[in-house]
This record gives C-alpha cells, structure tokens and sequence, in this order.
C-alpha cells in the first residue's frame, strides 16, 4: 500500500530570471526534500509591467514567500507590506516572506556575506573594503556596517555611484565609509583585514577577467572573498590563494543566502552542504 502523504504545497517563488535551469530552485527543491517538506519553489519571469499583479497573486495563492532579482529588487518595494531594517536602508529586497498577512522584504545577500566571513573571521572591528558600487556590494556594505566592522572603503569606477554608496554608509548607517575611484590596479593598503569583489568581473563566460588590484599587495595575513559564484574559483581568488591569503568563494555566499532565506520561510535550519551540492552539481 502506499504511503499516505500530504498533497498540501506550500509554494516559494523567484521573480525575474529565466524559468531553465534556475540553480537557487535546485538548492532549495534539494534542501525541501531533504528535511522531508512536501513544498515547491518555482521560477516564475515576470515582466517589470505586471510585478504588482505578481506580488498580489502571491498573496491570493497563499505564496510563504520568495526571492526576486534584477530587476525587481528595488521596485518590488512598493507592493510589500514592509521591509527589515537592512533592507530598508539598502532600499532593495531580493526575499520576501510571509509573516501572518503581511509580505515583508529582506535582503539575503549581505547576509549570506557575512555568514561566509564568520567562517574566517568576526566582521567586528575589522577594516574592509568593497571592490564595486552595485547591488551586491550595496548590500554586503550596509551589513558589514550593521555586524560592526570598524572601516569601510568604496572602491569604484564609477565615482558617482562609489560616492552614493558611501554617502548612504555614513549619514544613513552612521558608519564613516571613505570612497576611493579605482583607476589602474588598486594597492590593498597594509591596515585592510579583508578584500572583496563585490563586481561582476570574472563571471562566466568572461572567466578569465582581471580584476585590477596589485597582486604583490595581497598579504598573507589578508582574508580575500569574491561574490562571483560561477566559476567558484576565480582568477583573484587563484591569485590570492597563491600569495598565501585565505579566500572566500561566491558559492558559499550563494548557499549562506539560501540558508538564510530557507529558515525565514520554514523555520527550519536547512543543511547547507545539501544546499552547497547542489550548486556544486551546476557550476563545478
Ligand atoms: P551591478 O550591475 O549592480 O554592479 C556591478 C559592479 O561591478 C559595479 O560597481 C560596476 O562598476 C562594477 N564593474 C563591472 N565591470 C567592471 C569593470 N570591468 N571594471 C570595474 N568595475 C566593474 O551588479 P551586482 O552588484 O548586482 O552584482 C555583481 C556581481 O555579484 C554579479 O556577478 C552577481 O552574480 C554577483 N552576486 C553574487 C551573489 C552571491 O550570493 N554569490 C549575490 C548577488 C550578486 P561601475 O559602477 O563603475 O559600473
């Protein structure tokens, strides 16, 4: 006979990527089966024209919630209930979660960051600075600031967009960020504890990028992280490894904003390493 089972689904949902082979459906589908919830998590592509419309569907479906990406993380804002405090200082949501009848918008990125670098070493005190200007390092930034990093420093090409970021760090955060425009290869300054690639140089296919830093300034005593998840292993991170630092690779902080997202969701703690084979099966 067969086993009796549930045919109840709760549904998550990711806005604004093309529905093959999305590889966050893969990690979570994986996570919801290993801790035995009879859940989906679709990928559904929305136009920016009917994200309202989408967002009202959730709540009508009874969605827990969801995930949505460029580029609807600022604009998903206005048809949520609230957001967190992070969130709302970054002014982008990439997760929202039902809590009773409300939507509420988190931002997992930052977070998933911060829960790679306590792998390491505690964020408190330490000086950090952000290779970018972007949505990632937008949202790293602004959760570095609140987990007590003690410095720090915008590094962009952009200088508008670098200046922006770290105007938002200091009036709005309250934590004085300095912004430096990135022209030629940038020296690591000697007091740095922590490097970052918060830019989209080395993602596939242009694998073998360079991103402009002085490699003989990359000390050993340095902790070196890159957002880009696929390839894991990038030309800085290789680099770095090489001169002896201890590295970050995006992937973990792919799996550490699932986990993340996961618990807001189920309230279950997901088993990362089902989550981190998951994405390893899709970007090696
Ligand atoms: P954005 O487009 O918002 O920002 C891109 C940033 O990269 C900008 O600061 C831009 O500088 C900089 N940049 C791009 N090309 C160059 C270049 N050739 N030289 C110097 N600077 C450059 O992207 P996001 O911030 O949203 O995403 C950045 C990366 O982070 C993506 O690859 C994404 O996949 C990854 N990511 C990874 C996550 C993870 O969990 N691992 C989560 C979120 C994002 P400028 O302002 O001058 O244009």
């Amino acid at each position: 006979m067969p086993t009796p089972r549930s045919f109840k689904q709760e549904i998550t949902c990711v806005f604004g990527q093309p529905v093959a082979e999305n590889p966050t459906q893969l990690m979570i589908e994986r996570a919801f089966a290993h801790h035995g919830l009879d859940w989906r998590y679709l990928t559904l592509e929305v136009s920016t024209a009917d994200l309202g419309d989408a967002i009202r569907g959730m709540r009508a479906m009874g969605f827990r919630g969801g995930n949505c990406t460029i580029p609807h993380k600022v604009a998903v804002i206005r048809h949520l209930d609230r957001t967190n405090e992070s969130a709302g200082l970054m002014g982008a949501v990439n997760c929202i979660v039902r809590e009773g009848r409300e939507l509420v918008g988190y931002n997992t990125d930052g977070q998933g960051f911060v829960a790679s670098l306590r792998t390491l070493a505690d964020p408190v005190g330490k000086s950090i600075v952000l290779l970018g200007a972007g949505g990632a390092a937008r949202a790293m930034s602004v959760e570095l600031a609140l987990a007590g990093a003690a410095k720090i420093t915008i590094v962009n090409r952009s200088a508008e967009r670098g200046r922006e970021l770290a105007k938002l760090l200091t009036e709005r955060v309250g934590k004085p960020a300095e912004f430096v425009e990135w022209r030629g290869d940038y020296r690591v300054p000697a007091d740095v504890d922590v490097l970052v690639n918060a830019t989209s140089i080395g993602l596939f296919p242009d694998i073998d990028a360079r991103v402009n830093v002085a490699i003989d300034s990359l000390r050993p005593d340095l902790i070196v992280a890159d957002v880009i998840p696929n390839p894991p292993q990038t030309r800085l991170l290789r680099d770095a490894r090489a001169r002896g630092c201890r590295t970050l690779d995006g992937l973990g902080m792919l799996v550490n904003q699932g986990v993340i997202g996961f618990r807001l969701w189920t309230g279950i703690d997901p088993d990362p390493r089902v989550m981190h084979a998951a994405l390893q099966e899709v970007f090696g």
